[in-house]
């Protein structure tokens, strides 16, 4: 505790070299100066950094000390943010009232010095709950982790704790269950003719989709946490035309596993029968991330994490939440795994991002004493 607090101004000058570089998900350089940067510090402990080589995106590390055995926790941290190339120099780091500012600050540069300081703690404590863990840093959550969900998903296997270092919520909230979903292609293809010279020889696929979003948009049961939105349609040429193609594109959350069978078979029911005769109909797509359930592994865990932020005066609260992270492929696995914790802010993806620079310590405080409390015998 002394040991982090001690260490506040380093953190945030490090937050701050963190934040100035621009690491969106399709910049490679950036991210992997990131890691280097991360990399370095831990190998002045005896990490050694494991690097997958991507050839379009960041490289993602899986960091380990030399002298771990099977390690039971795997923490997972992603690198890349959502903001496109310059926001950095446009508005780099700043800190006003309490808060700090600047791309990626809290989603989740200050996570990743979070993460860093608590096994930093630890080593210097001499505890070795530091050589129970394995590290994930991946260049590609924001963009649904293409190429690091295999790699997260194999580096589960045998593990008992997954800890997730998403930011905590505004109110200071951890993460205890998050939706699942995934998102569908329908296209619609019907026959073009002119409205006013020959109507009958046309098959309108904007009729038979308006069909088909009014029957998708009455599979929403918010009550049982699933939400379908058709969230854009794309078509049509002229009014005096009738159209022969239309797309839609729609997004599917789920709050429980169960669920994506039975939502995929409505979607796809819906999608087997035009309504207008004549019509065709190509739906692609499908559920491809599972939910962040809050079951008895991850309520027990949960417990865990409250308990040990009692013993150093933090009252942990959990919330669920819609947005998907991480956190669900090691939880589908059956490892127990939390999120949420990272240090405190709020307004995550837009220009308003910020994180309270008060919780960086007492968030750091709770990573290293769940470490330590997870790696007792
Ligand atoms: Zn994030």
């Amino acid at each position: 505790m002394e040991y982090i607090k001690s260490n506040e101004q380093l953190m945030l000058q490090l937050i701050e070299t963190l934040v100035n570089i621009d690491s969106g998900s399709y910049n490679k350089e950036g991210i992997d100066h990131v890691g280097q940067i991360l990399s370095d510090e831990y190998e002045k402990m005896g990490f050694t950094i494991d690097r997958k080589h991507n050839k379009d995106h960041g490289d993602n590390l899986v960091i380990q000390h030399k002298d771990a055995g099977d390690t039971s926790i795997l923490v997972i941290a992603h690198m890349d943010t959502v903001f496109p190339d310059g926001t950095a120099a446009e508005r780099p780091f700043t800190i006003k009232d309490g808060r700090a500012y600047g791309p990626g600050v809290i989603d989740m540069q200050s996570s990743l010095v979070t993460l860093l300081y608590a096994v930093k703690a630890l080593y210097e404590a001499n505890d070795e709950s530091y050589k129970n863990v394995t590290i994930i840093l991946n260049s590609d959550e924001e963009i649904g982790s293409p190429t690091s969900r295999g790699l997260i998903e194999e580096l589960s296997e045998g593990k008992q704790y997954a800890l997730v270092m998403e930011p905590a919520r505004a109110n200071g909230a951890i993460v205890s269950a998050r939706r699942g979903g995934g998102g569908y292609t329908l296209t619609v293809k019907g026959k073009a003719a002119h409205s006013g010279v020959a109507p009958e020889d046309g098959i309108s696929a904007i009729e038979e989709l308006a069909h088909k979003i009014v029957k998708l948009e009455s599979l929403n049961d918010h009550a049982n946490g699933i939400a379908i939105n058709v969230g854009i349609i794309e078509g049509g040429a002229a009014p005096h035309m009738i159209p022969d193609e239309e797309i839609a594109e729609l997004d599917v959350r789920i709050a429980k596993q169960e669920q994506a069978k039975v939502v995929e078979q409505q979607i796809e029911d819906i999608c087997a029968t035009p309504d207008v005769e004549g019509t065709e109909l190509i739906l692609e797509g499908g559920i491809n991330r599972p939910p962040l359930e809050l079951n008895k592994r991850n309520k027990q865990l949960l417990q865990t994490v409250k308990e040990v932020g009692a013993s150093i005066g933090l009252t942990v609260k959990d919330v669920h939440t819609g947005g998907g992270s991480d956190a669900s492929f090691p939880s589908a696995l059956g490892v127990a795994t939390i999120d949420g914790l990272g240090p405190v802010g709020g307004e995550l993806h837009n220009e308003n991002e910020y994180l309270e620079v008060d919780t960086l310590t007492e968030r750091c405080a709770l990573l290293a004493k769940l470490m330590s409390k997870l790696s007792e015998k």
